[in-house]
């Protein structure tokens, strides 16, 4: 009688139980299909700190495809945390300028000097000195110690909720299941890859279990997913009807100096586009003042003239909708008293585009600045 040697078991049969079985699912379709991102390392390969850390404050309330090219200039301009740390706040925020939520930026380089300066240029793995750096909450701390350090931990951002919700069929309002999800999604940890089982759960959710329509047939977790098995995937999770935001309203001077340049201001650092450069402008409220009240409160003296048409810019709490005036004044014009004047410069509309200039800024300028 010939005895035949037992094969082998293969990965997926070394997972007994479900929960682990779910990470094994995820983990060979994020080996087949997981995205190619400039900040990741390649497969098998040990994803750098700093890498991960500065892809990870971009990405906090912005797209990958917003971030992409952001993250390569900043790689470019920087290569290591020493680099950005020995660069100046002006120059980050120039750079940072269109990405939004410019309070990030200003933490980034804070957390960039503290990292070169007292911690040597390197990051600390654990998950608690990660947190206390300038910039990192829960999530990036836990993203950043499970993908760059390998550290068993879960970070659980809104897309991973959203999977969770679904594959547990967590129907009730997700304000209330926030820490239950969390600690669901890091009961699947799996006992190896804790780095890349987040970046497959990642993946999964921007790629398949998507907000609206997720791809339930394409979904390598669909077996075990008890969201679809009851049919609440597209419903699941449960949030509230997004109140409307109010509208702002302002009145911005484009104040535009006889030589060609442009009169802008640099916001206090702390606050709404903090440290960033502003047309000046009256106070964002919900009524505008009176327009010779508004006028007085213009940089320069000057035949101020109304640009047809408005500027409407949405952030994350308000709408903005600003009228612009335009002026053009001589070289040797005195700024006023409302115009803050140790914060202004005029600047030649060549350099607007490396400056730190926000988004809704650079509308007002083109807007302003139209030929009519
Ligand atoms: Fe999401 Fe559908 Fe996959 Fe469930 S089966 S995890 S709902 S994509």
């Amino acid at each position: 009688m010939s005895i035949v040697a037992k094969a082998q078991p293969t990965a997926a049969e070394r997972v007994p139980d479900a929960e682990r079985d779910t990470a094994q699912l995820l983990l060979e379709w994020w080996d087949r299909e997981r995205r190619d991102l400039p900040w990741r390392a390649p497969p098998g390969g040990q994803s750098d700190p700093y890498h991960v850390w500065l892809s990870e404050i971009m990405l906090q309330q912005t797209t990958v495809k917003a971030v992409i090219p952001y993250y390569q200039g900043f790689l470019a301009r920087w290569p290591t945390v020493a680099a950005l740390a020995a660069a100046s706040l002006d120059q980050v925020l120039a750079a940072w300028a269109g990405l939004g939520y410019y309070s990030r930026a200003r933490n980034l380089y804070q957390c960039a000097q503290v990292v070169s300066q007292r911690l040597g240029g390197r990051f600390p793995s654990s998950e608690a000195e990660l947190m206390a750096l300038p910039g990192i909450g829960p999530y990036t701390a836990a993203a950043i110690a499970a993908i760059a350090f390998g550290v068993p931990t879960m970070p659980v951002d809104g897309n991973i909720e959203r999977v969770m919700a679904r594959l547990f069929a967590k129907a009730e309002p997700l304000a209330t299941i926030k820490p239950s999800l969390r600690v669901l999604a890091a009961s699947l940890l799996p006992p190896a890859r804790a780095g890349d089982f987040a970046q497959g759960l990642m993946d999964l959710g921007a790629s398949v279990c998507t907000p609206k329509r997720p791809s339930c047939l394409m979904c390598p977790l669909q077996r075990r997913c008890a969201g679809h098995a009851q049919g609440l995937a597209a419903m699941l999770p449960i949030k509230p009807a997004k109140a409307d935001r109010p509208l702002r309203v302002g009145l911005a001077f484009v104040a535009l100096r006889e030589d060609g340049t442009v009169l802008l201001r640099r916001r206090p650092d702390a606050g709404l586009l903090g440290g960033m450069l502003e047309v000046p402008s009256t106070a964002w409220s919900d009524t505008l003042p009176p327009l010779d009240q508004a006028l007085r409160a213009a940089p320069v003296h000057g035949q101020w003239w109304a640009v047809p048409g408005t500027v409407t810019h949405t952030f994350t709490h308000f709408r903005l909708e600003l009228m612009v005036y335009r002026a053009v004044v001589p070289i040797d014009t005195p700024l006023t008293f409302w115009a803050d004047p140790q914060h202004c410069r005029w600047l030649a509309r060549r350099s607007f585009e490396t400056a730190a200039l926000p988004s809704v800024m650079r509308k007002v300028l083109a807007h302003g600045l139209r030929e009519q």
